[in-house]
């Protein structure tokens, strides 16, 4: 349904995002994570055409964002970051604007009531929205994104300011979206991401770090075993090298320290010692290992590896 392909946005010399792919269909929720700064933000503003990428494509059910936008966009239901507010009208007020400025052609008062049970606003639709606490303000964001009934739903940071029972109340009702529409969800907190979404996207530094099933992630978590690494040489022959080693399950690329040296997350399977073929595989292949670190690793652990460059182990479990 949405298929976003190498896509590119540089500031100056910047890239805020830096060739990311990946697609998301229909009931799924994609949960796009990554710490701030880390381009979720500029890929969805480019996903729901508010922003041009500098290369790339987007195409939502078919159509491209950029030469069909009418259509693409017609497909789409958007909450920014910072959503455009319209704090002096009330809640049904607010979502008839949007159903016009839409063009909607469901059934007005049904389509318009349904979305506001859905998203738990029916008994302040009458309210002004300047005077809604936060929470409530977010799900009328939720639910303007709805209006159309559009197959794609992007939620930037929705859960983001909102105290914790709200929280839980806003993934029910992304979790309950993903049943009939695709899904993604922008958020910089695993835990909630893992809790909520089908599968986890994790950008870094603009790049695509990991794209796993979430019962993927979680299996990496208890089954297996993984160490991280950080070799000086060429990627390829790193990847190469190491995945050769009995033993070793997947190797993956984290980030880069300088043009030479990267990160690496390794699995192995759970009872085989893989350290010394590592290291004499890497030897062979004359790519010296700068640090090696065995570790069970938390969901935690594992997203800071590959999203923080700099990332040292202080819980002390070597
Ligand atoms: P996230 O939403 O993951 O926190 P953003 O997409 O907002 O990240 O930002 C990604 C990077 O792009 C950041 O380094 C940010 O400073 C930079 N950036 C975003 N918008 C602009 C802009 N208009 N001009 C220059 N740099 C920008
Ligand atoms: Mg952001």
């Amino acid at each position: 349904m949405v298929e976003v392909k190498n896509l590119v946005k540089s500031y100056g010399n910047i890239d805020a995002v830096n060739n990311i792919s990946f697609t998301a269909n229909v009931g799924e929720v994609l949960g796009f994570l990554g710490p701030n700064g880390a381009g979720k933000s500029t890929t969805m503003n480019i996903i729901s055409g508010y922003l041009s990428a500098t290369s790339g494509t987007v195409t939502i059910d078919g159509y491209d964002i950029v030469d069909e936008p009418k259509e693409a966009k017609k497909r789409i239901g958007y909450l920014p970051e910072l959503p455009p507010v319209y704090q002096e009208m009330t809640v049904k007020k607010y979502l008839n604007f949007m159903y016009e400025l839409k063009k909607a052609t469901q059934p007005r008062e049904e389509h318009l009531n349904e979305i506001m049970k859905q998203c738990g606003i029916l008994e302040i639709s009458d309210r002004i929205i300047r005077n809604l606490s936060k929470g409530y303000r977010q799900r009328v964001g939720v639910a303007q994104a709805l209006v159309g009934n559009p197959p794609v739903i992007i939620l930037d940071e929705p859960t983001v300011g909102l105290d914790p029972k709200q929280i839980i109340e806003m993934r029910t009702l992304i979790k309950n979206l993903g049943k009939k529409h695709a899904v993604i969800f922008s958020s910089h907190v695993l835990s909630e991401v893992s809790a909520v979404c089908d599968r986890i996207v994790v950008i870094s530094q603009g790049r695509i770090v990991a794209d796993e099933a979430t019962n993927k992630f979680s299996y990496m978590n208890t089954e297996e075993m993984k160490l991280t690494l950080t070799v000086e040489g060429t990627s390829a022959t790193v990847i190469s090298a190491v995945s050769s080693v009995d033993g070793v399950t997947k190797v993956r690329r984290g980030d880069r320290q300088s043009d030479s040296v990267c990160n690496y997350s390794v699995e192995y399977k759970k009872d085989v010692d893989v350290r010394k073929g590592i290291f004499r595989a890497l030897a062979k292949a004359d790519c010296p290992i700068l640090q090696m670190k065995d570790a069970g690793m938390s969901l935690e652990e594992m997203f800071l590896t590959l999203t923080t460059p700099t990332y040292q182990d202080k819980g002390g479990r070597d």
